[in-house]
């Protein structure tokens, strides 16, 4: 088969400044895939690796230079699924692991539970050989600023470099025809200590079955969580491909297109929320959807040439 990978950071109203930094986020995390994925490696070491470029990049709001809370703190959540097995590895309010994904894997791996939060995840962390950090160390200095603004003020978009959202996502599909799945946040600025948003909830913000596909979200966790919009959009997958627009008249939209459309429609019609998604269906075709003013993605083209965009 030939593999797949798609990678999302965030969906908002990104600002123009941050325009080329997402985007050049986007390509890099999708080399990191590629490189595994073109030499016949797993979809989850893939996924692993674009996934942790975007942690480790501040633009993005997951793991260094996430968002912080109420308190001054970064507290950060992430999932990773098997398609297969359609088993999930989850962990939340992370204070002290600079690559929440990493921990999901473990978790996934080799924890007999499928979700793991604050301490207990961290000393399971520890248990798994993944180094602990200082909380201050994935405190970058704008968000520190944002939030000082913030404090002083009140919670502002603007204050967050005019963006508050920039979760990270990514799917994959290998040549062995493994589905994965993965999402990583630093949730949304000024939250509440203890807050979980959609992101590292299986079928919330991030689902995958091989029958079907995998997706990843982003966007207003609370209104995601109401839609179970991953496991949504992956079960539209599942439906005849017949495309109407919303003309009424047929459309050549793809079936992977069309079901992160319709996923994004059903979040607006039920909830009045904003968010987006990435998905591949099980063949490998991308699809992703937004009704927020802009999304950071990018995918491998069927020619191999990465396209990115905001
Ligand atoms: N969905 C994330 C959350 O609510 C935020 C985001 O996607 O930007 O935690």
């Amino acid at each position: 088969m030939q593999p797949a990978l798609i990678v999302h950071g965030g969906a908002w109203d990104i600002p123009d400044e941050a325009v080329d930094a997402c985007k050049s986020g986007c390509h890099r995390a999708l080399a990191a895939g590629w490189s595994i994925l073109s030499q016949g490696g797993s979809a989850l070491d893939a996924i692993e690796a674009a996934i942790m470029v975007l942690e480790d990049d501040p633009v993005f709001d997951a793991g260094y230079g996430s968002h912080l809370n109420l308190d001054g703190r970064v507290e950060c959540d992430a999932i990773v699924m098997n398609g297969w097995t359609l088993r999930a590895g989850a962990a939340a309010t992370l204070q002290r692991v600079r690559n929440p994904v990493r921990l999901a894997r473990k978790i996934l791996e080799s924890c007999p539970h499928m979700m793991l939060v604050a301490e207990g995840a961290e000393s399971f962390a520890k248990g798994q050989g993944i180094k602990l950090c200082r909380p201050e160390e994935l405190v970058s200095e704008a968000e520190h600023e944002a939030w000082m603004k913030c404090k002083g003020n009140k919670h502002a978009a603007e204050h967050h470099r005019g963006h508050e959202q920039g979760t990270v996502g990514a799917v994959a599909i290998d040549a062995a025809g493994h589905l994965f799945a993965a999402t990583s946040t630093g949730g949304t600025c000024c939250k509440l200590p203890g807050r979980v948003g959609d992101s590292p909830l299986i079928g919330c913000g991030c689902y995958a079955d091989s029958e079907a596909g995998g997706a990843s979200c982003t966007g207003y966790g609370e209104a995601i969580m109401k839609v179970v919009l991953a496991k949504t959009a992956v079960d539209f997958l599942r439906r005849p491909a017949i495309c109407v627009a919303d003309s009424g008249d047929a459309c050549d939209l793809s079936t992977a297109d069309l079901a992160a459309r319709d996923a994004v429609h059903l979040l607006a019609k039920r909830t009045h929320g904003t968010g987006g998604l990435i998905l591949l269906d099980r063949y490998g075709n991308p699809g992703f959807a937004f009704n927020t003013p802009r999304m950071a993605y990018g995918y491998v083209a069927p020619d191999r040439a990465f396209l990115t965009s905001v």
